[in-house]
């Protein structure tokens, strides 16, 4: 029988879902997403982050980082706003309408600074990777009244709830669903296929990846996408099921077959966008 509280989203949902341009946008309007992450030992995360939201429509990226990311974000997308960091703080960043936080980030007390720094603002926040290393060490730092999404592997979101990766991969559902209500978040669990939650919601179901997905720097451009789409002004539960999806479909476009590298997986999410609106 089918589960009342599982749903999957369809191609026509996403259609619905998916922010197009009018007349009326501009590219503050569009959405500005801020995005901390990437250090100077991890560059490419910060890199894939950014291409993840540009190719996702962004209307901006605002990228602060250290000297090093931020190079290689600059030589990679000399469309994004680039303020490089001397010290952990976002004071010169200027307006974003959400954050991405985290990957390739690190976790000293350098980062610490900055995640407690963002998560202070008053936007919606996607927390991923090292920033959810962040967070499960200090858990007053999701202390806040603006929505925070999460995306986790089974690995990060167990340490985040004390519940072995072995039990969470054996009950993804399950674990998905209490991982939300406990810490009061949405929840994108990644895997073979990816699971969102939120209370009250039923569970959203994404099937459209391929295993090729299963390379480094995958997550990264997810975040970037689902980033974006928080930015553009969808709720953690669409922008997390919709990221998913259009992710997923730009893998798939991406490997047809055969390995991808997650750089292509970002240069096929308009390929992927294009053909949920049906366009050719
Ligand atoms: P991360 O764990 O942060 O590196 O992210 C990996 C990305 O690849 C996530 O979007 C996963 O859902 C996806 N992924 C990993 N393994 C598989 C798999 N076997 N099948 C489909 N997608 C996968
Ligand atoms: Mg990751």
């Amino acid at each position: 029988l089918p589960d009342p509280d599982v749903a999957a989203l369809t191609r026509a949902d996403v259609e619905d879902l998916l922010p197009r341009p009018g007349n009326e946008s501009d590219k503050y309007r569009r959405g500005v997403l801020g995005v901390a992450a990437g250090s100077d030992l991890y560059t490419g995360a910060a890199v894939l982050a950014v291409g993840g939201a540009l190719r996702a429509g962004a209307g901006l990226v605002r990228y602060a980082g250290t000297h090093e990311p931020v190079q290689q974000v600059r030589a990679h997308w000399p469309e994004a706003v680039i303020t490089p960091l001397d010290r952990p703080s976002i004071e010169h960043v200027g307006r974003v309408q959400a954050w991405l936080l985290g990957p390739g980030l690190g976790t000293g007390d350098w980062a610490h600074e900055l995640a407690a720094r963002v998560l202070a603002s008053d936007v919606p926040v996607l927390i991923d990777a090292d920033g959810l290393t962040l967070v499960a060490r200090d858990r007053s730092l999701l202390r806040r009244r603006a929505p925070v999404l999460i995306t986790p592997h089974a690995g990060e979101l167990s340490r985040l709830i004390g519940v072995s990766r072995d039990d969470i991969e054996a009950a993804r559902l399950e674990h998905v669903r209490r991982a939300a209500a406990e810490l009061g978040v949405t929840v994108l669990l990644k895997g073979s296929t990816t699971v969102v939650a939120e209370e009250a919601r039923p569970v959203r179901v994404n099937g459209t990846g391929t295993s090729w997905l299963a390379t480094g720097g995958t997550g990264d451009v997810l975040s970037g996408v689902a980033g974006a789409l928080l930015a553009q002004g969808l709720g953690c539960y669409d922008a997390a099921s919709v990221g998913a999806y259009l992710h997923g479909l730009a893998g798939r476009l991406a490997a047809r077959g055969a390995p991808l590298t997650s750089a292509g997986v970002a240069t096929a999410v308009p390929e992927a966008i294009r053909s949920v609106h049906g366009e050719p």
